[in-house]
């Protein structure tokens, strides 16, 4: 059998460029599944063949409370080659079609200008803190790879929205309507369901190098932009204003769940903005994650209205979790969840801020007692 891609191409499976993994038969049809849902959107994992058991935990829940009525594809990303029982047991658990991308070696690698005995000497340091993950060199290219690479990979080329998935995550609601239509039509370009504070010494420099970056291209700045979400007391950035000041609060999207558009990270911004970050080397030296990157990113770049807070969808990636708090919601058996271990008042949540700045969506609120 030949693959989507393969077929595109014209080619057989033996022609796939290095990129691409075979995607095998699937085991119950002898078709490839027709995708239902009418946009240009994949659900992407980013994962290690070992968290299989975590990986079809998610897809079983994404497939039973979203995908399984719109058959979205997914597509999984890795630094090295996926076994065949990966590909295998993932394509059986999908409703939609699979692909299985590989990572250039050079967006997974330290690049040269960085300075290997300050890496080492501020990892030690990091460790020292016992700051997570502080001594791990693949945690650092895997923020780096989602904050600058994953849109690139050419497996995305012909997507336009992406929803992004972790393994060991679980949804806790039926999705009945088409998220991707809904971003769409509504004119999002960025939706989030958990917010809350980076630790500080795993960014100490990224504000800095933000503020910087928006004095060499003032022109990035949006006019109705979230700075008040980022900055406390922030008044509202004047259209034609300069330059941020104030201190970062450390507020960030959480970013193991996303539904986005793949042309924001394509856009110039978005890409010098990177570009410049990476030179900065904070990926390296530090510890940048993906999360506050993205956020500062729609957050700066876009008006506020383009970034959508998903209320109504119930979500755990451990060790938060967070359900919508509306009676509908329950009553009607849409969402089966603890309203009462939920994250969106929590002390380190930063939605009420985010209330602050764009009002509150449906299902998101405080506890009940
Ligand atoms: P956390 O959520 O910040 O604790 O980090 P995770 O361990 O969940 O990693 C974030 C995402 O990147 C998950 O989807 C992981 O499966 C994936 N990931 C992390 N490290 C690697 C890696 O070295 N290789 C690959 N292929 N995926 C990784
Ligand atoms: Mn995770």
């Amino acid at each position: 059998m030949v693959t989507d891609i393969a077929a595109r191409n014209g080619s057989s499976v033996r022609y796939l460029p290095h990129w691409v993994q075979q995607v095998p038969r699937r085991h119950t049809k002898d078709k490839a599944p027709e995708q239902i849902g009418k946009e240009k959107a994949t659900l992407i994992m980013l994962v290690r063949n070992r968290e299989l058991n975590d990986a079809l935990k998610s897809m079983r829940a994404m497939e039973d409370r979203f995908n399984r009525k719109f058959r979205y594809p997914w597509t999984f990303l890795n630094d090295e080659p996926f076994t065949q029982d990966f590909i295998n047991y993932t394509t059986g658990m999908a409703s939609g079609n699979t692909y299985y991308g590989l990572i250039n070696k050079d967006q997974w690698s330290i690049p040269h200008h960085i300075d290997q005995d300050k890496v080492k000497a501020n990892m030690e340091t990091m460790v020292s803190k016992n700051v997570i993950y502080a001594g791990s060199m693949s945690y650092r290219h895997m923020c780096r790879y989602n904050s600058g690479f994953f849109y690139r990979h050419p497996l995305l080329a012909n997507f336009q929205w992406y929803w992004r998935v972790e393994p060991g995550v679980d949804y806790f609601c039926d999705i009945d309507y088409d998220v991707f239509e809904y971003m769409r039509v509504h004119d999002k370009v960025y939706g989030f369901v958990m917010a809350m504070y980076e630790y500080l010494v795993t960014i100490e420099t990224l504000w800095d190098s933000t503020k910087e970056f928006i004095k060499k291209h003032p022109q990035y700045l949006a006019s109705d932009n979230s700075l008040d979400f980022f900055v406390d007391n922030h008044p509202p950035t004047k259209s034609g204003e300069k330059e941020i000041t104030g201190n970062y609060n450390l507020c960030h999207f959480w970013s193991n769940f996303e539904i986005a558009s793949l042309d924001f990270w394509r856009s110039q911004a978005y890409q010098d903005y990177f570009s410049y970050l990476d030179s900065e080397g904070g990926f390296f030296y530090e510890r940048w994650g993906d999360a506050p990157i993205h956020s500062l990113a729609v957050g700066l770049f876009l008006p506020k209205t383009k970034i959508h807070h998903f209320g109504d969808i119930g979500y755990r990636h451990p060790p938060y979790s967070r359900c919508p708090q509306d009676v509908e919601s329950h009553q009607s058996g849409r969402c089966f969840c603890s309203r009462r271990d939920h994250f969106d008042d929590d002390g380190y949540s930063c939605l009420p801020r985010w209330w602050n700045v764009a009002g509150q969506s449906v299902g998101a609120g405080i506890k009940l007692d």
